[in-house]
């Protein structure tokens, strides 16, 4: 009898989106370049991006991982 294994897939980050709570607009982002801006993950929360469609400032405010 063989063993059997499942498949393990590693998935690697690579688009940071980011919208904005007031109009809506999609600010998308290399992860890696991201990354080099505003550190790791654990250290975003609270970090502030400009709105490139209203000039409101977004704080990041936790993560979702899809
Ligand atoms: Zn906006």
């Amino acid at each position: 009898m063989k063993e059997s294994a499942k498949a393990i897939v590693i998935q690697r980050p690579y688009i940071v989106r980011l919208i904005c709570p007031l109009c809506e607009h999609e600010h998308e982002f290399d992860y890696d370049e991201f990354c080099d801006i505003y550190g790791e993950p654990p250290e975003w929360d609270c970090e502030c991006i400009v709105c490139e469609e209203c000039g409101e400032d977004i704080q990041i405010n936790g993560q979702d991982w899809s």
